[in-house]
């Protein structure tokens, strides 16, 4: 599973920090994702990108 931020439509809101802290973490305005979950972290990775505003968290099962 790899979990990414497209830094340039992150909007800064810290929804998905406070959603999964331990997954997303904030670096000035920009979520970042560091290090990556495992798999056991999918579903509090999902929740927090489905509560993204702009659709700027991305899941792929691949590594
Ligand atoms: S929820 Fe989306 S817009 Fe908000 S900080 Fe996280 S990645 Fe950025």
């Amino acid at each position: 599973m790899t979990v990414t931020v497209d830094s340039a439509s992150c909007i800064g809101c810290s929804m998905c920090a406070y959603a999964a802290p331990g997954i997303f973490h904030m670096e000035g305005r920009v979520s970042t994702v560091l290090p990556q979950p495992d798999e056991t972290q999918f579903e509090r990775a999902a929740g927090a990108a489905n509560r993204c505003p702009v659709n700027a968290i991305k899941i792929s099962k691949e590594t």
